[in-house]
Order: C-alpha cells, then structure tokens, then sequence
C-alpha cells in the first residue's frame, strides 16, 4: 500500500515535470538542479557563478528552502532575477512547487536558470522538476564516505562538485577513495574538485556549465 502511493506521488510529478520542462524548452532557458547537503555551499557557489557567468549567461535562481528568504535575498544582491519557494517543510522540491514559481520571474531573454534544491543529500534525487542537469554539491567536511551512503544522488547527477577544497589539509577525507567510490556507483560522473572560498577549480565548472547550456540551449 505504501509502495503504492509513493509510485503514485512520483509518476504525478513525473507528468508536471514534463510540463516544465516543456515550459523550459519553449522559452529557450537551460534549467540545472543544484543539490546537497546544508552547509555544503549551495549558495556560496551559485553566488560564484553568477559572478563568473553573468556577463555571458543571463541568468536567473529560485530558491528552494524549508523555511526563510536569506538564500533569495543573497542572490538578488547580485542583481539577478531570484524568487524563493518555502516547502514549509518538506524536505525537497518537486515539479508542482517549482512550477509555483515560475509566474514569479520574467523569462524574456534568460538563457540559463539555476534551482537550488532543498539542503538534503536524500530525496531530491528522487524528484525532477523539469530540469536538463541535475549537479549535486558535496564539501569535505561531509566525509568520504557519502557516495556509498547515498548512491541515488550520485547516480543521478551528471557532475559532482567537492567543495572546500582549502579546508583538506585539516580533516579526515581521502579525496581518491571519494573519487573511486562516486565513479563506482556513476562511471559518468564528472567529478570537479574546488574551493569557492579560493577560487581554485571554479573556472573548470564554469567552463562545463558554460559548454553544456550552449549545447542544449541551440
Ligand atoms: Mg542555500
Ligand atoms: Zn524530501
């Protein structure tokens, strides 16, 4: 019976994802899915993005949060579009919620949108939203040992970003063991180590991010 509902729940959302994503394709904007824990640096890297990006990519976020507009009110101070959805609890976002906020933003000439899911290394993964990439964050002070922990979110994304990079020297993180234990459970994983504290690694993401929206985008 339960089995059952949660079939249901994900097949409705299955339908309202493909009309995003419809929604997305018709209006010329390539839409990423930026996942991880809280405290991993979603924002801190959506933040460094957008300042390495935004002369190129005009772009746009919404913001997924259980609760507050801090993360919403960060990117606005970068003179970009940003709308914030509360869950008002629930843990992740789903293709209903993310639709709520479209009517939010002008998509006259925005090329590139960028969701921030929900601080949750679980079922994010297991909900589209209409998006073309799913890119998960992790940071080293996680631990090494959350690609065996947490194989969906490894299997569905198509990169994986390990932040914090200037923080290795001082914790208990084995950076090739991570590597070989993410490319186990997804051999397709672009893995891409950085600091958003340092910069050191930033421009391979951008250079991906930038590669992949115009491949889609056209
Ligand atoms: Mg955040
Ligand atoms: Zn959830």
């Amino acid at each position: 019976m339960e089995i059952k509902l949660v079939k249901d729940i994900l097949a409705a959302n299955e339908v309202i994802a493909a009309q995003n994503k419809a929604f997305f394709t018709e209006h010329g904007v390539y839409v990423v899915n930026l996942m991880g824990s809280p405290g991993a640096g979603k924002t801190t890297l959506l933040e460094r993005t957008i300042e390495g990006l935004k002369v190129r990519r005009k772009m746009a976020v919404i913001e997924g949060d259980i609760a507050t507009s801090r993360d919403a009110e960060r990117i606005a101070a970068h003179a970009i579009q940003a709308v914030q959805i509360n869950t008002g609890g629930e843990c992740h976002l789903d293709g209903n919620m993310v639709r709520g906020g479209l009517g939010e933003l002008d998509f006259d000439g925005i090329e590139l949108l960028v969701v921030e899911n929900v601080g949750n290394l679980v079922c994010p993964a297991e909900f589209n939203i209409g998006e073309d990439v799913k890119v998960m964050i992790c940071s080293v002070t996680e631990g090494d040992d959350k690609p065996l922990k947490y194989p969906l979110m490894f299997q569905v994304s198509s990169v994986l970003l390990l932040n914090k990079l200037d923080l290795l020297p001082h914790v208990e993180f084995d950076l090739e063991r991570f590597r070989a234990d993410a490319l186990k459970v997804n051999p397709h994983l672009e893995v891409i180590p950085l600091s958003c504290k340092t910069g050191e690694g930033l421009d391979t993401w951008l250079r991906w991010l930038e590669e992949s929206s115009a491949t889609e985008g056209v």
